[in-house]
């Protein structure tokens, strides 16, 4: 056997070497085995009886231990292992405390030398065999082989996470959902870097991310090296030891990565690092963004759904608590809100709907309000509030807001305001679509409050040219409060709906048109004559004791009877109110309703006759 100090004998150490290097080994054990093997070689050639490895890492040495190996630890504190180096010598004989039996260390600086590893190797004798020449040669092969394959582990580690970078690209481009994707994100750090600590602080996103180490970026309060990242799209490391990196699409960036080292070693973020964790968060940017353009599309559609249903809906003329009961329907199931308020400016008042939730007709609904208020009209502008608790004066119990107003031909006619107890519970996106809503129904709302103001002027009906009903209310409430007394008959047409049912329903109009005009010729012009509904007709005639109008009826539904073609009957209730009798109605509301109590009656009684308020009744046949 040759020994390793005959000339030759470095030769055979460094073709053994040479066969460990070009021996195939899958990347996972790569770095450990070649170490392990390599110690073996080094113990065979020189023949010694053990050999320890130490790597220096994070400040320290640590022993080298392949799995396999049986041998004892070198008795040798840290701290004398630290003493130990000295970047200019190479290697050192017996100049460090050792157990005896070890007699030798060798030193391997890296390139930059900084420490990388040390080598003890415990043969006696080893210096007298081995000369200084020999043991040169063998540090400068070992140097070499070590810094070769520390140079091929390098490789291959990045080999490794850029395949693992390559393999999470295409998870990333085959899923749209947003929350597969950030874990995915997450689960790829955590295999490539091990020991480091993760967070996504990602912009406009409420999504439940349970356990995720996941955070709503919150601009208010951001770390600056955050914000910078997120406003630059740059990379920034603080201390040395936390990472921040965009996450950057094509189109924008959708938050920033945190990656903490959880050390203070200088070599914490090498370049190679660096520029993977770069790569990764802009890979895991573009799929954020392809997934958020694919929420938002489908989104889009959803509102624009809605939009074209509501527009529709509104085309319909409906009246104005139809539109509204339907858009607070329309808000509460887009937005999940618990209180909806419609609010309008009518003369200077402030009158909230009554369609609104019952939050706005309390105490703490008018904060809420008058705060909007304020607002609405200094700035003329929308509001979204995610927390409104520190701005609504006593306002606690909700935190996000939404208000738009209404806004038409340039005034401000009134605004919608949304509320919701948890905070940032609306999006942006929820806010473009309440503001399309109310802009496409300020038109439906302002129509439907004007046709109900139209139709209140309108004092005479359409169909029979007969007064409006509201128009015999005023009337009557007048009379009652200038005049002495005054008598209401209430007439409904008998069995009309067989009229409708066997002549159709025109007949049946013109029928109602005959009734009203025989009733105007012969009340007039004592008699105020008005079209109370379908086919009922009322008249009041001021100043006019009851029996002369009981005469009145009596003669109507005789003369009906008689003149109409096809013929009806009427049935007729009288009421009458007198200044200066007890029992008599006092107001509008009761003498109408003793009108509708005798008419009652008289339907009860057979139909075609008049009934008295005060039971007396007359049958005509
Ligand atoms: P009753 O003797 O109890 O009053 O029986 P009725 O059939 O007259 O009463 P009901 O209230 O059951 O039906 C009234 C019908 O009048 C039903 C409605 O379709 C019809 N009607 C109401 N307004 C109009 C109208 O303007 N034109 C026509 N053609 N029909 C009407
Ligand atoms: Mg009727
Ligand atoms: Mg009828």
């Amino acid at each position: 056997m040759r020994e390793m100090y005959v000339n030759n004998s470095l030769d055979t150490y460094k073709s053994k070497l040479f066969d460990l290097i070009y021996e195939e080994m899958s990347i996972e054990q790569h770095h450990n085995l070649y170490l392990h093997k390599w110690l073996e070689i080094v113990k065979v050639c020189l023949k010694v009886e053990s050999a320890f490895l130490y790597l220096f890492h994070d400040s320290s040495y640590y022993l080298f231990q392949p799995k396999t190996t049986r041998e004892a630890q070198p008795l040798l504190s840290e701290s004398s292992l630290k003493e130990s180096f000295h970047p200019q010598k190479m290697f050192f004989y017996n100049e460090i405390e050792l157990d005896e039996s070890y007699n030798i260390g060798l030193r391997f600086p890296k390139e930059d030398g900084t420490p990388f590893a040390l080598l003890l190797l415990n043969k006696k004798n080893l210096k007298e065999t081995l000369n200084e020449k020999d043991l040169q040669s063998f540090w400068k092969v070992s140097n070499q082989f070590l810094h070769h394959t520390e140079g091929i582990q390098t490789v291959l580690e990045d080999e490794r996470r850029y395949r693992e970078l390559f393999k999470v690209t295409e998870i990333f481009h085959s899923t749209r959902d947003v929350k597969t994707l950030l874990i995915q994100i997450i689960e790829t750090l955590k295999q490539v870097f091990p020991n480091d600590d993760y967070h996504l602080l990602l912009s406009n996103d409420h999504y439940d991310f349970g356990d995720l180490p996941i955070k709503n970026f919150d601009f208010e309060n951001a770390n600056p090296f955050a914000m910078q990242s997120f406003v630059n799209g740059s990379i920034e490391v603080e201390q040395e030891c936390i990472l921040y990196a965009p996450l950057k699409g094509k189109q924008g960036i959708y938050g920033v990565l945190e990656v903490n080292s959880n050390s203070n070693s200088n070599s914490t973020f090498t370049e190679q690092k660096i520029e993977f964790i770069r790569l990764l968060a802009y890979t895991a940017g573009s799929a954020l963004e392809n997934a958020k353009l694919y929420e938002q599309s489908k989104r889009l559609i959803t509102d624009l759904q809605l939009i074209n249903e509501t527009s529709h809906k509104l085309n319909l003329n409906l009246r104005l608590t139809e539109t509204l009961t339907f858009l607070k329907n329309q808000v509460k199931r887009s937005f999940h809100a618990s209180a909806i308020g419609f609010v309008l400016f009518e003369k200077g008042k402030t009158i909230v709907l009554e369609e609104s939730s019952s939050l706005f007709f309390t105490n703490e609904g008018n904060k809420y309000i008058t705060y909007v208020k304020e607002r609405i009209e200094k700035e003329r502008d929308s509001i979204f509030l995610g927390d409104a608790s520190d701005r609504v004066v006593g306002g606690e119990k909700f935190a996000s807001l939404m208000a738009v107003p209404m806004v038409q031909n340039n005034s401000l006619l009134g605004f919608c305001i949304v509320l919701h107890e948890d905070p940032y519970m609306f999006s942006f996106d929820m806010y473009k679509l309440l503001q399309s809503f109310i802009h496409h129904s300020t038109l439906a709302i302002t129509n439907a409050t004007l046709r109900e103001k139209l139709e209140h002027l309108v004092i005479t009906d359409h169909m029979t040219k007969l007064f409006a009903r509201h128009y015999l209310d005023e009337t009557m409430d007048t009379s009652m409060k200038k005049d002495d007394q005054g008598v209401l008959l209430l007439i409904d047409i008998d069995d009309f709906k067989a009229i409708n049912d066997n002549y159709g329903h025109q007949v049946g109009d013109e029928v109602i048109i005959q009734v009203a005009n025989l009733i105007k010729k012969m009340v007039d012009p004592h008699g105020l004559v008005a079209r109370w509904g379908g086919e009922e007709i009322a008249v009041y005639f001021p100043s006019l004791p009851q029996e002369k109008g009981v005469e009145i009826a009596q003669g109507i539904i005789e003369q009906t009877s008689a003149e109409t073609q096809p013929r009806v009957t009427l049935s007729c209730g009288v009421s009458t109110w007198r200044k200066d009798e007890e029992k008599c109605p006092k107001s509008v509301k009761e003498l109408v309703k003793r009108a509708d109590e005798a008419l009652y009656l008289a339907k009860n009684n057979g139909k075609n006759q008049v009934v008295e308020d005060c039971d007396k009744t007359i049958v005509i046949e």
